[in-house]
């Protein structure tokens, strides 16, 4: 056990953040980092309870007491190889995870939660500071036994999947439509979340284990998918669900209105600027859809919107209001949702504390033009949420001016694609690829994994997929895996009643 008595005399403590009128004003991580001894003290809160329920929060099964432990001993490098042991990217997740770890913890049920996230991105930091993170190439027997795989999408779910059948002795092929590798990690992700030099470094970790990752060679056009058969002996489907949901409501076709997924990567691009020596955060030119001295408006309450207004904000907005259907949630975790159960609660993400403002309980119910055919306003009204059904409330409509609408409304799917037809799989009524609880496709020796698979998700959940859909293409490929499976594919987060 980490401290016997840290949960009592330790107050939980996070890394600042950096001051919002800094951090504007540039593409940079908003958070800074903790002092060494902070940190260990911070792990010493951990109780080691008896049942770990972080272990069952986290999709990764991730071992949160061991290295807990281990941080506040101080023995650093065997904290980072116990991370390691169920995590490819922890610095991707310490960084961008929700940590639904947290709200399963033992001391949160009376107390401020163990500070498990920061834990991770300082186990992990350290680790690559100390050059204790290197890479894992095969054996010359494992490579010899291997056999050619593909796996199609290189973000984190297709990273992990192809990381792990690599270190397995496989010959990888990552195939990706973009310029660059990353999936939402590249393109999705504003850099003030997560730098994208740490996404570049993993690949460099990887291409050194013997990863091949093909940039612009989109699968199923460039590549047919009859030619991914004869090729590879198997295939991990890892390509995302990015059918965006759309606004269908009069004016919805004008200038100035965009999906979240159309601006976004717009946004990163240009805030990469192609620099390398920045670390892709230097600001080089300006994005064709920009939100400078541009009223915005922001469809969508959730992440993909908060992206939405840091960039915006960033880029120099006028202003900014974010829009939600559904109420404010409450600030304390509903009766209905209690511990150890990820609440849906009003959090303020970094880009909330930066400027914008937040509108509850509202629907959009007309875009209205300017003369030249550009969205000038939106006409919303405030609705009513009564046994699961949202009803619009007499005489609220109003007009909001905005001459910027950004859609971030989430996701409908994975597209159906001239890939999947080519292969024989299909998709399920609710858009994702078919496959059974060992990630297996309709058809023998294709895989699915992440997004793709389980609809819209998160970063975690992709890189539990990768794993567990590299150990069952490894079993068919060698008729036995040693690689772990994190989870099967029907694996949902803690509920009631159990998974
Ligand atoms: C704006 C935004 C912000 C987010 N922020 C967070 C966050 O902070 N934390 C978090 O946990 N989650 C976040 N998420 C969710 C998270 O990014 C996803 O759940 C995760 O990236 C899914 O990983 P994936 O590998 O399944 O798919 P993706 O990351 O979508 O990668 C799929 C890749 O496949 C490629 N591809 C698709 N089809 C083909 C083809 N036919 N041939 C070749 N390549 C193909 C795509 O180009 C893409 O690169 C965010 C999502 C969005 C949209
Ligand atoms: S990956 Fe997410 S859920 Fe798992 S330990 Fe890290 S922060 Fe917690």
């Amino acid at each position: 056990m980490a401290d016997p008595t840290g949960f009592l005399s330790t107050p939980r403590q996070t890394a600042p953040r950096r001051p919002v009128d800094v951090r504007i004003s540039d593409w940079r991580e908003v958070h800074g980092r903790m002092r060494r001894g902070d940190l260990e003290r911070q792990a010493g809160r951990c109780m080691d309870c008896g049942i770990p329920f972080c272990h069952g929060g986290c999709p990764l099964g991730n071992l949160i007491p061991e290295w807990n432990d281990l941080t506040w001993r101080r023995h650093w490098r065997d904290a980072a190889a116990r991370l390691h042991a169920t995590n490819n990217f922890p610095e991707f997740t310490g960084l961008l995870c929700p940590a639904p770890c947290e709200s399963a913890c033992v001391l949160g049920i009376n107390a401020d939660p163990v500070a498990i996230k920061q834990v991770e991105i300082e186990i992990v930091d350290r680790a690559w500071a100390e050059g204790w993170v290197t890479s894992q190439p095969p054996s010359a027997a494992a490579r010899a036994a291997g056999r050619p795989a593909a796996v199609v999408g290189s973000g984190p779910a297709g990273l992990a999947a192809a990381q792990q059948l690599t270190r397995a002795g496989h010959a990888v092929t990552v195939f990706e439509r973009d310029d660059q590798p990353g999936g939402l990690l590249r393109y999705g992700i504003p850099a003030f979340k997560m730098e994208k030099w740490r996404l570049d470094r993993r690949l460099g970790q990887m291409r050194a284990e013997g990863t091949e990752i093909r940039c612009g060679v989109h699968a199923g056009v460039d590549v047919s998918a009859a030619d991914l058969r004869a090729g590879y002996r198997a295939i991990v489907l890892a390509g995302g669900a990015r059918v965006p949901r759309g606004l269908p409501v009069p004016g919805a076709g004008l200038a100035g209105i965009h999906q979240a997924m159309e601006y976004l990567p717009l946004a990163n691009r240009a805030a990469a600027g192609g620099s390398a020596a920045a670390g892709g955060t230097g600001v080089v030119g300006e994005p064709p859809v920009s939100a400078r001295g541009r009223h915005v408006v922001i469809i969508g309450g959730g992440d993909t919107g908060a992206d939405c207004l840091g960039t915006a904000l960033r880029q120099g907005a006028a202003s900014v209001t974010q829009l939600e259907i559904m109420p404010r949630p409450p600030r304390a975790r509903p009766d209905g949702q209690p511990w150890p159960t990820y609440p849906m609660i009003y959090r303020v993400s970094s880009a909330h504390e930066e400027g914008g403002e937040r509108v509850y309980a509202v629907s959009t119910q007309e875009f209205l033009a300017d003369e030249s055919g550009r969205v000038r306003a939106l006409r919303l009204a405030d609705v009513d949420l009564a046994g699961g059904r949202i009803t619009v409330r007499a005489d609220t409509e109003r007009e909001l001016a905005c001459d910027l609408v950004l859609l971030a409304m989430g996701f409908t799917g994975a597209e159906d694609s001239a890939l999947l037809a080519g292969l024989g799989v299909s998709l399920t009524d609710r858009g994702a690829v078919r496959r059974d609880d060992r990630f297996a496709a309709e058809v023998p020796g294709v895989f699915v994994a992440g997004d793709m698979g389980r609809g819209q998700s998160l970063i975690v959940w992709a890189i539990a997929e990768g794993r567990s859909a590299a150990a069952a293409a490894d079993r068919y490929l060698a008729g036995e895996t040693a690689l772990p499976a994190a989870i099967g594919a029907s694996a949902g987060p803690l509920r009631l009643g159990g998974r």
